[in-house]
């Protein structure tokens, strides 16, 4: 994501702190002075080189400015209930949440500004806004498919869910529900398919690294600080 990104060094609690994305967001926090992550949260604290806790309970909210999270549907409900009691800005890009963390999500966003995306990259931000094209060709066959790594746990990925709702909207009727494949170490590749009897048109988004993730989470960190309670998308931060 490009962005103009606030010089202010905003302290981070960053809840997943040793899993793929957590490691990540660490070292980009680092090699490209996006923000200070200062602790963390995660069940496993094997090589951590920072102070991790077992639980959100355990951490100081005065220590910190803003939480990031890409940890899981587990964890999710007590990380939005803590950032809203603390009135701490949330950060998270956890997928394969439910309809009643969805609830907790909207009621944080009236005390102190939330912005949750199960996708965090430019490309995906501006293939939503793409999608809108096909209305003018509503009758053709639809199809999403997507591609990730074999340990990803939720399927199909909340991005595909993500283009579903939008690809939905713009030609106004419901779809065959996204095709997702496992396998390998793919980063995310998500297609969205326009087919009729004479021509077929296809839109593909590849994450070429987790960095695009981690960068994406991290401009929105800086940002969402200085914004007031409410709901965001990765669009208010572009
Ligand atoms: P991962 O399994 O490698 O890491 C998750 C970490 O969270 C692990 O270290 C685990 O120990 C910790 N954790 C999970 N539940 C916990 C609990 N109850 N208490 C304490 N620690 C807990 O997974 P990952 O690949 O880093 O992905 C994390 C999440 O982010 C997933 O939901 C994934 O789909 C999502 N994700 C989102 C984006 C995006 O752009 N929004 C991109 C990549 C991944």
């Amino acid at each position: 994501m490009s962005a103009k990104v606030s010089t202010k060094n905003h302290k981070i609690c960053l809840i997943g702190c040793s899993g793929r994305m957590g490691q990540e967001i660490q070292r980009l926090a680092q090699s490209m002075g996006l923000g200070k992550i200062i602790c963390g949260v995660d069940t496993n604290s094997h090589q951590a080189s920072l102070p991790v806790k077992n639980t959100i309970d355990q951490i100081n909210a005065q220590d910190i400015d803003v939480v990031i999270d890409f940890s899981s549907p587990e964890l999710f409900g007590k990380v939005v209930q803590w950032c809203a009691k603390h009135k701490k800005p949330l950060v998270s890009g956890t997928t394969g949440i439910q309809e009643n963390h969805k609830k907790m999500l909207a009621a944080a966003a009236q005390s102190v500004g939330i912005a949750w995306a199960p996708n965090m990259s430019l490309g995906i931000a501006t293939l939503r806004k793409a999608l809108a094209v096909f209305s003018q060709i509503k009758e053709f066959d639809f199809q999403i498919e997507e591609f990730h790594h074999n340990k990803k746990k939720d399927n199909p990925s909340g991005t595909a869910l993500l283009l579903q709702n939008s690809l939905q909207e713009a030609v106004g009727r419901g779809l065959p529900a996204p095709i997702g494949i496992r396998g390998g170490g793919i980063f995310g590749t998500h297609k969205v398919w326009a087919m009729s009897d004479e021509e077929v048109l296809m839109f593909e988004h590849q994450a070429l690294n987790r960095g695009v993730f981690a960068k994406g989470a991290l401009i929105v960190a800086q940002q969402i600080v200085a914004k007031g309670p409410g709901s965001y998308g990765i669009d208010d931060f572009i």
